[in-house]
């Protein structure tokens, strides 16, 4: 199916050199190496195998157990080196146009700048008082709609009847949620991908799979979005998820049990930790991410930051006009959050 949204770049890609699945063959079509990386390497990877060659450019096996596990096409699933490979991919992709493209102006960083890089105009439309986002703002004229659900560094989430709200508006460009946050408790747009063929989710294994350090990110959309990604990916970098990334996020998503215990603990010790807040004179607004959003009554976020980094712990402080007095706290272990609600307990005893 030819897509025939606005605004979707259009290449001829670059065509990688053939990744065999059989063995025994003379492989000389590529420069890889004949012989093996250091033993000590292939010591500590041995379960992953194959680092002598290039990758599988289309990571086939990650992108079908992620599939799979959405009920979703292989079509449909799109993988990067983290989602913030795949949002810029998207960026390039579908924010191709003249006309504005919109997003909240408080909200991912990495988002404006996206649009600088890559000279995509865009327009920031102002969060409600309550950190809200409010779909009014998007059914105007535009290149394109990019927001995170749950909002960062907010937390807060939007439920799927706005999302539709500003999908119903919006048919004609791709609308793009960020769902870094989604699986510690707020509702997967996923399920609108069949009703809505313009509409584009992107996840990642960094947060709620605890694996930042693999850089795993994926899109998920209709096969004519996938395939108008896939096309820019490959005149970009066609080798861009590595071998272990492939094995070890597949390795990931078997493990189910794992998963939902770790996401569950991290919303209970949110929850409490949210309480033990409120009793300190914090207020912040509901976040269903893995992070509060918070502020204090009486003291500057930037003196607790400070005070707080001279003890060794961090905690992230944004500099920038309206969000300057509030921290971004990202929800650890209970005890490290026993170890933080401590130091801030004295820290607040002697500032009073
Ligand atoms: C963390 C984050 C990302 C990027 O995460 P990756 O590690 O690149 O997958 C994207 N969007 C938002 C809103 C994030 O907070």
């Amino acid at each position: 199916m030819e897509a025939f949204w606005n605004n979707i770049r259009k290449v001829t890609p670059y065509t990688p050199g053939e990744q065999p699945k059989t063995e025994n063959v003379i492989k000389l079509n590529t420069n890889e190496n004949p012989y093996p990386p250091s033993p000590k390497v292939t010591e500590a990877l041995e379960s992953i195998g194959r680092l002598r060659m290039y990758p599988d450019p289309a990571a086939s096996e990650l992108v079908g157990a992620i599939a799979d596990y959405k009920g979703l096409k292989k079509e449909q699933v799109f993988v990067g080196v983290g989602s913030d490979d795949v949002l810029a991919m998207c960026f390039l992709t579908f924010f191709n146009g003249k006309l504005p493209i919109l997003f909240p102006d408080i909200t991912y960083s990495f988002y404006d700048v996206w649009a600088e890089l890559f000279q995509v105009p865009y327009e920031l439309q102002k969060l409600k008082k309550d950190f809200s986002i409010d779909p009014e703002d998007y059914k105007k004229k535009n290149g394109g709609i990019i927001f995170p659900n749950p909002n960062a560094p907010t937390g807060v989430d939007m439920g799927l009847s706005k999302i539709e709200e500003i999908l119903q508006e919006n048919p004609d460009v791709i609308v793009i949620v960020d769902e870094a946050y989604v699986d510690f408790g707020c509702e997967s747009a996923v399920s609108l991908l069949e009703k809505y063929p313009n509409l584009l989710v992107v996840q990642t294994f960094s947060k709620s799979r605890s694996l930042a350090g693999l850089r795993i990110g994926y899109a998920m959309g209709s096969s004519a979005l996938i395939k108008a990604l896939n096309d820019v990916k490959y005149s970009f970098n066609s080798y861009t998820m590595n071998q272990p990334s492939i094995v070890l996020g597949k390795a990931a998503i078997a493990d189910e049990a794992y998963f939902q215990d770790t996401r569950r603990k991290i919303m209970e010790t949110r929850e409490w930790f949210k309480g033990e807040m409120k009793k300190l004179d914090f207020h912040f607004p509901d976040s269903k991410a893995n992070f509060i959003f918070a502020s204090h009554e009486r003291i500057p976020a930037s003196q607790i930051f400070e005070a707080a980094r001279r003890e060794n712990i961090y905690v992230r402080y944004f500099n920038k006009p309206g969000i300057d007095n509030y921290l971004r706290i990202t929800i650890g272990t209970h005890s490290e959050m026993e170890s933080f609600l401590t130091f801030l307990r004295t820290f607040i005893g002697k500032t009073v």
